[in-house]
Order: C-alpha cells, then structure tokens, then sequence
C-alpha cells in the first residue's frame, strides 16, 4: 500500500479512546496517513548524557537524586523548589503550578532529569523537565519504554494534544501499519542513492536511531518529494515531445549547436538595428530558431534582467514564424506595454512586410470586428496587445507562436487559453523577474531557458540613494539638476489619491506640489490605472517625446515602461513595495546614455523588513540576487508566478536548500520516463500510480 492508501480511521490503532481521537480529529488528523504525516518540528536528543556541571553546553541530561524539597512564595502562589544532584553539581528545579511533583520526585530516591539549566540567584535553575524514574522494572518489562538514551520527537501541537499521546499512537501505527507501505521511488533509485525505504524513512522521521539516521531519513523523504514533482513535469515535458509525430520540421535543418545563426528576413532587421545585439540576444535567437527546427512545439523562457533587450528578440522569433508562414501573437499584461510593443513592432516589423494589428479590450466594434475577420482570414501575420488576444471571439486562421510578456503576470488558465487559439503553438515567455535557477526546475520545469546575461554595452549602472522622507528636498534638488541638463524623471507613490486615514502621499496629490511648488519651470503630468487608456496613451507619448519632463505614477509604470532618456526615479515610501516591484521601477531609468539614479524615499519609521529590503536594493542591482533575497525574505510561495502555477506544497523539502537533490531528482525521473514512458514495468507501478493523481499544474501544462 501506498502511504496515502492508509485511509483506515484511528480506532483501528490499538489503545486509542474517544477522547484523543476527538483530539486529533480536531487537529485535522482523521486517519493513519495524516498520524504518519505529522512530521516533527523538532528532536531531542537523550542519547548524549550532559551531567549538571555542563549545563551551559546544551540541555541536561542526567541521573540524579533528590536532596530536599523547598516552599517559596512567587506571584502569591506557593511554588514548590526541588533541590536534586548528580555526581558533578547541584541543581534547583522549579515547579511553576507543578506542586504535585512533591509527590512524584520524593526525597531521596533517583530519577533521570532532562531540561535547560540556567544560572540565576546564585544556582543552578530550570523550570521546564522532565523527569523518569529509575526503576529495574521500566529496563525490563519494556511496558513503558524509557525515553532517555532515545531521541525523541517533538510535535507542533495544537489544543488537546500532548507529546506524549501523538508519540504513543504514531509508534503504534508504525507498528500496526509501516510494514505494508510501498515505495513510491523505485528500489533502483533508492538503492543506488543509499536512501531508506519509504516504511523505514518514516520509521527514522518519527522516532531516529541517531541523529545519522534521522538525516538519512530527511533526506528520503525529500527526494522523494522532489522526485514526485519532477516525475510531473518530466511527463509534461515529453507530453509535449510526444506531438513530434503529428508534425513535419519546418525550418532549415541547421546542425546543432551553439554556433550563432539568424535566418534571412531576421538578418534584414539586425542590419537595420543603430546597434548590435549583445551575445545573450544573439544566443537566445539561435535557441528559439533551432526549437522552432523542431518538429514539436518550442517551450521557451527567455529570462533577462530588466532592459537586457528581450522584446527585440521576441520580435525576431516572431519573422521567424511568420517566414515560415504562420501568424504570431505577443501579449503582455498591460495596454500600456502592449502600446509600446506595438508602436516599437510598427516601426521594425512593418518595414519587412510584415502586417500588424494592435488588439486591446478598448478597441470597439467596427474596428474590431474588421481586424478579427482578417486575423481569421490571414490578413494579419502578427498581432500585439493584451489579454484580449485570446478572447472567446478572436480567431487565428494559423496561430504558430504565442508570446508572453511578462509573463509572471498571468495565471496558468490565461496561457492556456491563448495556446488553444492555435494548434500546439510554440510558446516563447518573457520574464524580467527572474527566477531563481532552482524554482525555474521545478515549476517550470519542462521549459527550456534562455538566458540574457548582459545588458547592452554603455549602459551605465544605476546609482541608488536611500533619503529619509525629512531630506526630501535635497532629492528634488537634485532631480531639478537632471531636468535643466535635458533630462526626464519618473516619481512613484504607493497610493493613487489621499487617503484620510493613512499618512501617506499620494500621486495625484504630489503631483500638483511638484508642478506647482517644486518644478515650476517644467511640465509635470500624472499617469495611474484609474485613467482611461486614451488618456494614459497620449501621456506616455508624450512623456517618450520629451514633452513631459516629469511623470507622476503609481506602479503602473512598474513593467516594460522603455524611456531611454528619463534617468530619474525617485520612488517614495519606498518601504511600502515589494523587492520585485522596486527592481522593475529601478529598471526604468539607466536605459540610455546617460547616468541614472533612483532615490528609495523612506518615512522615518522603518520596520525591520522595510529596512533589509531597502538595503538589499542598495547593495544589489542584479535581478537575480535580488530575487534570490526575495526568496530568503518571502519564502518560495510568494515569488512571482508561483501562486498562479499552482505550485506543489512540498513538506520537508525546500528547492533552494535541497537544490542539488532536486536537480538529482530532475534527472532520475526524466530518464526513467525517457527509457519507459509508457510506465508498464512493475517497478514504475508506484511512480504509474502517483501520476494518476491529480497534476498540479493542470493537465496540459501551460
Ligand atoms: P526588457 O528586456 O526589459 O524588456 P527592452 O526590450 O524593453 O528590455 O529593451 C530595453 C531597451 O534597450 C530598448 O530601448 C531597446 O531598444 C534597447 N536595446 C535592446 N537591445 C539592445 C542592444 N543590443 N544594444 C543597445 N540597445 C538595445
Ligand atoms: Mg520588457
């Protein structure tokens, strides 16, 4: 049986009442599989003695005698004190509302002694153990076994359970239970890795040998986790592999390789390019021109820290598909940004003959119903714009790639839906957030990446200023500076309008001190998600001609915004954003010739996460190492993309910590599905079994 077939409910346990089972039922645990997974928070070690006189190297762990037994007065409740020895000190215990162990540690006899000691009021005190009795009997009758020379675990607990009741009924269930379970990592794994089996793995969790077999025991367990998540994805993977058969290899047949090659019509676009594309852009092209060699569908992401270039290289994989006779389509998550792609494509594309459409949720009616008939029809080879491009209306006459700006920004269900605007599209997604190596393996895991790890030459970094709220004027004087010198700057606030109730300054409010009071000279407009998309159009077209010297924003501008001559943004109460968005905001300026800065305004009182966050900022302009801090401050479940994607709640493991484990796991179960994918050995039976279950990505990936 498989852990998660222990469905049997707890009175099958020998010696379990009605009231713990009320007691564990209420903690959530209602049958054998959830007693065996409550896995321990924590051990304790009683193996190791620690005599008294030791006290300070860890917890004691002793065989001592009692001495005396004493009365003293705290708070106005008699509290007992037990004076008691070992052969190298003596100690006091105190019995904070313990007065029955008067009776239970009786003066005279000996008792082993476990708890922290610490000194105070000139002894050696504790007020939290526990104590044994040494008898012959406990030693032989094994009736009650004795906790010392044991480590033990210790339980998160909740109202209702003790220690003592979760360690008695999981060692029953062990007893009862453990010897059916089967493996869910084939025995060649196992053995090959020195892993413990699945009953033994448990076995070790709940009540270790020693701490070596505790850790051997973890590391089971988190293999196996890990290698059931890749077992998902490497199936997702060759799922896609799979539909080789059903289709013919459109490209040239290039050898593989790295050797850098562009096909024809995407040469016609370098060439006319004012500058060259860095190595990384040159790479990433060649990958997604050989993947679309292929005769299965390409699942790419580009990874590129903000303004490495990406949108250009998605412009050449789109003359690529569109050579090849297909239509592509390129979404992003904002009109904004789906605005600026397609004026950037209007300007590079369509001198190659390629035919364009700009489709958003704003475009209306007529407009409208003529661009879909000729998408339909074939008229359009390649169309930007948002979340629209897959509405229930919109039809593709050959939809042969889909890009994804940004594409942290939409769930699993949106990508699936513009991926069946077509059939098996090639997928190119974009991400300036980027992900962590080891978190792109596991839920990403069946995309290839490419990744641009350079920004274009000349780029200057961006210097950062941290200012207190009370020197903002200094930051004002300074971006007046940069405005007489011809430049352009972004001011970021977290709110649009006042709020009453929180002192924080708002975009709409600053944005008239700042064109009245501290920019008179120059033009300050404001741009947030709350105006209508002609209006936030005609600003930033403004803004990108230079019109507009000073752009009062919310977040809004936080993604793709491309302004190479803005070269300020001062963000206030820069504590109240994530690190995410503070790099994306950060990544506006430093776009262009010029030197850049951003000035993180912070209010005065800081809390300890704002502070980390904002020195991360300070110290670091690498997305990655920000993102990898990110991680450290927020844990995996809050990176970007990783709610939407349905990611696995793993147990003990941590795919940062475990990184090398999981990228074991990774190629152990591609392989074994590689060699059999068909999964009819006996010794996949398990793995058959556990793929079964529900996917937690969804059936059919992204
Ligand atoms: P991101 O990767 O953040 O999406 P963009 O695609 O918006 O970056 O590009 C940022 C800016 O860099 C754009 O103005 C683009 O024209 C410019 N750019 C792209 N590639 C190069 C290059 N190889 N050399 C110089 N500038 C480039
Ligand atoms: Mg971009």
């Amino acid at each position: 049986m498989f852990l998660r077939e222990l469905t049997m409910t707890l009175d099958h346990i020998k010696g379990a009442g009605p009231a713990s089972i009320q007691a564990l039922t209420n903690a959530g645990i209602t049958n054998v599989a959830g007693l065996f997974s409550r896995y321990p928070r924590d051990w304790e070690d009683r193996t190791k003695l620690v005599p008294l006189k030791d006290f300070k190297l860890g917890t004691v762990c002793t065989e001592i005698r009692v001495v005396a037994h004493d009365w003293f007065n705290a708070g106005g409740s008699k509290t007992l004190k037990i004076f008691v020895e070992d052969e190298t000190a003596r100690g006091v215990l105190i019995c904070f509302n313990r007065s029955f162990m008067d009776k239970q540690l009786l003066v005279g006899n000996q008792y082993r002694l476990w708890g922290n000691f610490h000194y105070r009021f000139g002894e050696i005190q504790c007020a939290s153990f526990d104590t044994e009795a040494v008898t012959k009997q406990t030693e032989s009758t094994g009736a009650k076994q004795s906790s010392f020379g044991r480590i033990l675990p210790i339980y998160p607990l909740s109202t209702g359970l003790s220690q003592g009741m979760l360690r008695k009924f999981i060692q029953q269930a062990l007893t009862q239970y453990a010897g059916n379970l089967e493996n869910e990592v084939p025995e060649y794994i196992l053995s090959r890795l020195k892993l413990l089996s699945k009953a033994e793995s448990l076995r070790a969790l709940h009540f270790p040998k020693s701490l070596q077999e505790l850790e051997i025991a973890k590391q089971s367990l988190i293999y196996e986790e890990l290698f059931y998540l890749e077992t998902l994805v490497a199936r997702r993977g060759l799922e896609r592999r799979g539909l080789a058969a059903k289709f013919q290899p459109s490209g040239t047949g290039e050898p593989a390789g790295k050797k850098i090659y562009f096909s024809e019509i995407q040469k016609r676009l370098v060439e006319r390019l004012p500058f060259e594309l860095t190595l990384g852009q040159q790479e990433a092209v060649t990958d997604l021109n050989r993947d679309m060699d292929r005769p299965y569908p390409m699942a790419r992401l580009l990874q590129g820290d903000v303004g490495s270039g990406k949108t250009l290289v998605s412009f050449l994989a789109v003359l690529r598909t569109v050579e090849l006779g297909g239509q592509a389509g390129i979404m992003a998550p904002t009109e904004l940004l789906a605005r600026q792609h397609a004026e950037n494509a209007a300007r590079l594309l369509e001198p190659l003959g390629i035919r364009l459409a700009f489709l958003t949720g704003n475009i209306k009616a007529s407009g409208r119903a003529a661009l879909l008939k000729s998408l339909l029809a074939g008229e359009i080879d390649a169309v930007v714009g948002t979340h629209a491009l897959f509405s229930r209306d919109v039809g593709y006459k050959n939809l042969r790639l889909v890009v994804i700006d940004e594409q942290h920004r939409f769930g699993v269900v949106q990508r699936q839906a513009i991926l069946a605007k077509g059939e098996h599209p090639h997928l190119l997604m974009m991400s300036a957030t980027p992900i962590p190596r080891t978190l792109a393996l596991t839920v990403f895991g069946d995309l290839e990446i490419s990744l641009i790890r350079e920004l274009p030459p000349g780029r200057k970094p961006v210097r950062t200023h941290l200012a207190r709220e009370s020197n903002e004027a200094k930051v004002y004087d300074f971006v007046r500076n940069e405005l007489s010198g011809g430049r352009q700057a972004y001011f970021v606030y977290p709110l649009i309008e006042a709020d009453i109730n929180r002192s924080l300054k708002d975009a709409e409010t600053m944005a008239e001190r700042l064109a009245v009071e501290i920019f008179p000279h120059f033009t300050v407009a404001l741009i947030h998600s709350k105006l209508d998309e002609e209006e936030k159009r005609k600003i930033m077209e403004y803004f990108r001609k230079g019109e507009i010297q000073v752009l009062v924003a919310t977040s809004v501008v936080e993604v793709g915004v491309d302004v190479p001559n803005a070269s300020c943004m001062v963000i206030e109460h820069a504590e109240r954003f994530g690190l995410a968005a503070l790099h994306q905001l950060r990544g506006r300026v430093g776009r262009g010739k010029h030197q850049s800065y951003c000035f993180l305004v912070y209010s005065d009182a800081l809390t300890e996460d704002g502070k980390t966050r904002l020195k991360v900022m300070l110290e670091n302009s690498d997305g990655f190492v920000i993102a990898e801090e990110d991680l450290k401050l927020r844990g995996p479940g809050h990176i970007a993309g990783i709610e939407q994607s349905g990611y696995l709640v793993l147990g003990l493991a941590d795919p940062i910590r475990d990184a090398e484990r999981l990228e074991q796991a990774r190629a152990d179960a591609f392989s074994m599905l590689e060699r059999d994918p068909e999964l009819t050995q006996p010794e996949h039976q398990c793995v058959a079994q556990a793929l079964t279950r529900q996917s937690p990505f969804g059936s059919s990936g992204f």
